[in-house]
Parts: structure tokens; C-alpha cells; sequence
């Protein structure tokens, strides 16, 4: 099969387009035909050493993908070939403590696919059978791939973490982003007013498409003002933030009393300094999360099946052409997710 191979970390000219070979499934495992794969800002950290978490070369890379099934290794009972599934990115044991109580999401045995095993960067991919949600009918595969991580991971910060509630006010930090355009997705769907921020004007219109009720301009204005002047000098009550960094401190600043505030990522700074007082004095809490449960991926998918959430897509890319995925990535001139075809010239 082709695959984008990994050799060594590095900038774009180390994703190269090449032959391996196709994957065969052992005892519980099944083989999908990857007709999506989807660019996680994961992926070029990955792709540049800065993971975290170190790979062994040659490496295939691709953390979600939608497909069917190809071939099915003994055991595997629950699916046949020609089934519509996406894998999911967190290869849990089925067996752990969490696993048992639904938390599969956080296995203590936890592998995670094109990061501590070949990934979907292919066109074939091996996973587990309990690693498997099936796609609705009807759903194209692009749509599967462009929803499942930044649509559930916003979900689970938002309804399960957060616990939103009609009525309520959510700033969503950096709209733009996969899990941002998700957030202020779900948020009114949910019922909230919500407040966007992004960087650039040019991303305003796209974020009100969404459903976003008020924009700002991070770049350009005082992100806590500009909520207090909108919310009435009350704030948000919950703030979904992705970016870390300065952007943290201004959630604390602008959240209300008794704010939640989600964080699901931090390219924009991993060390922050916070005010304790700040977050005692104005009784907010500060959560972590962004590994989304089989359960809470269905949920999305089944609405943007039924047409109530909406995949972002940005673009479309032959997965031979990663790399130049790969750079619009890193020029942060896009807004929802880039997918990617293997089967595609
Ligand atoms: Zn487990």
C-alpha cells in the first residue's frame, strides 16, 4: 500500500509518499480501507520531534480516519467486511479499570493510533475491534474524519465537562481552530450566547456562519474588556479555550463568578502564570480534558448525520500531498479541518 512514511523528524520534505506494506489483521484486530484521514495540529508537532512522546522510524503518523472495513482477523465478532467505522484515536485495552467504568477515553493502558502505533496517514490501517465506532448511514467518509476529534473533544469540554446549560454565555477561544468552530457549534445548539475570538477579521463572517452571537479580534482588542462590555460586566460562564499561554489568563479575566473554564490544548504557551486569588475570589474552575470517549464521538457524528452539527471542512488534499497540508497548517490561514484522500492521484 502507499502511506506518508516518516524517517526522521523534520520539516515538510520528511513526509514522503511511499510503499509498505499492507497491514494484516491478527486475532481481534480488523483492517480498515482509509477513504479519509484527517490533519491534527498533533500531526506536525509529531512531524517536527515535539510530541512528547518518541516514535520508532520508519513511522506512519494520522490520529483519525473513516472507512470500511477490508478484512477481519480471527475473533473478530462484532464486525464484517464492507462496515462503515471510524477507529478511534484512543487504542484503549477494554480490560483496565476505566476502560470498565466507560472512561476508555482515559485507559491506563491507552496506546494512541499514528502516535504510538501506525496511523491513517494510509491506505490501509490496523486497529482492534473495541477501538471501532460505527458511522451512521449516510455520512460521507470526509465529513466522519473532519467532525470526530474537534466536534467530540468540544462536546465533552462543553456538555460533559462543563456542563453547559441554556442560557448560559461561552467564550470560545480562537474560532478558527477545529475544536474552536466545533465549540461555538455546540454551544448553540445547546443554547448558549456565544462569543468567538480569532485573529483575524477575515475569519468573522465564518465564525457567525456557526452561529457565533459576538466576535473579537484578539489581535487587536482587550479580549476580558470587550466580554465584560458584552455580557454586561458579568463575563462567561464557561470559556472553551485551546491556546493556553496569555490567552489562559485573559479566560480567568473574562470568565464570570462561578465560571467553568475547559482548556483542551495550549500551542499558544504550556507554562502559565496564573492568579490564585483571582481564581479562588471569583470561585472559578479550571478543567482539562480532550480525549472524547466512542460514546461522545457517536453523538456528534449522529448529529452531523441528521444535520444539526456541521463538519468544517477548510480543504481537500490527495494524501500524497501532506506536506502541503502540512504548511497550510502551520500558516494558520484556514478555518476548519484539512482532510486528506490516500486514494486519490
Ligand atoms: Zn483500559
Amino acid at each position: 500500500m502507499k502511506a506518508i512514511v516518516l524517517r526522521e523528524y523534520g520539516a515538510f520534505d520528511t513526509l514522503l509518499w511511499e510503499d509498505v506494506s499492507t497491514p494484516v489483521p491478527d486475532f481481534g484486530e480488523v483492517v480498515i480501507r482509509v477513504r479519509a484521514t484527517g490533519l491534527n495540529h498533533c500531526d506536525t508537532d509529531l512531524r517536527r520531534g515535539l510530541f512528547g512522546l518518541a516514535q520508532t522510524f520508519p513511522h506512519v503518523m494520522g490520529v483519525d480516519a473513516a472507512g470500511t472495513i477490508e478484512a477481519v482477523g480471527p475473533g473478530v465478532t462484532e464486525y464484517k467486511p464492507g462496515d462503515r467505522v471510524a477507529p478511534h484515536f484512543v487504542l484503549s485495552c477494554g480490560t483496565c479499570r476505566n476502560c470498565l467504568r466507560g472512561l476508555e477515553n482515559i485507559c491506563l493502558n491507552a496506546g494512541l493510533l499514528g502516535i504510538t502505533t501506525w496511523g491513517s496517514y494510509a491506505q490501509f490501517v490496523k486497529v482492534r475491534q473495541n477501538n471501532l465506532i460505527r458511522l451512521p448511514d449516510g455520512l460521507p467518509f470526509d465529513e466522519a474524519v473532519a467532525a470526530q476529534v474537534p466536534l467530540a473533544t468540544a462536546w465533552e469540554a462543553l456538555i460533559e465537562v462543563g456542563k453547559l446549560r441554556a442560557g448560559e454565555t461561552v467564550l470560545v477561544n480562537a474560532a478558527g481552530s477545529g475544536v474552536g468552530s466545533a465549540g461555538i457549534q455546540i454551544a448553540k445548539l445547546a443554547g448558549a450566547r456565544v462569543i468567538a475570538t480569532t485573529g483575524q477579521d477575515s475569519k468573522f463572517a465564518a465564525a457567525r456562519a456557526l452561529g457565533a452571537d459576538e466576535v473579537i479580534n484578539y489581535s487587536t482588542a482587550n479580549v476580558p474588556d470587550a466580554v465584560m462590555a458584552l455580557t454586561g460586566g458579568l463575563g462567561a460562564d464557561i470559556v472553551l479555550d485551546m491556546v493556553g499561554g496569555d490567552r489562559l489568563k485573559d479566560s480567568i479575566a473574562a470568565a464570570a463568578l462561578g465560571g467553568r473554564i475547559v482548556s483542551v490544548g495550549a500551542h499558544g504557551g504550556e507554562h502559565v502564570d496564573i492568579d490564585m486569588i483571582e481564581l479562588f475570589r471569583k470561585h472559578i474552575s479550571l478543567h482539562g480534558c480532550g480525549r472524547s470517549t466512542r460514546a461522545m464521538v457517536g453523538e456528534v457524528l449522529g448529529l452531523v448525520a441528521a444535520g444539526k452539527l456541521k463538519a468544517v471542512i477548510h480543504k481537500h488534499f490527495p494524501l500524497s500531498q501532506a506536506a502541503a497540508a502540512h504548511e497550510l497548517m502551520e500558516s494558520r490561514a484556514f478555518f476548519g479541518r484539512m482532510v486528506m484522500d490516500p486514494w486519490q492521484a
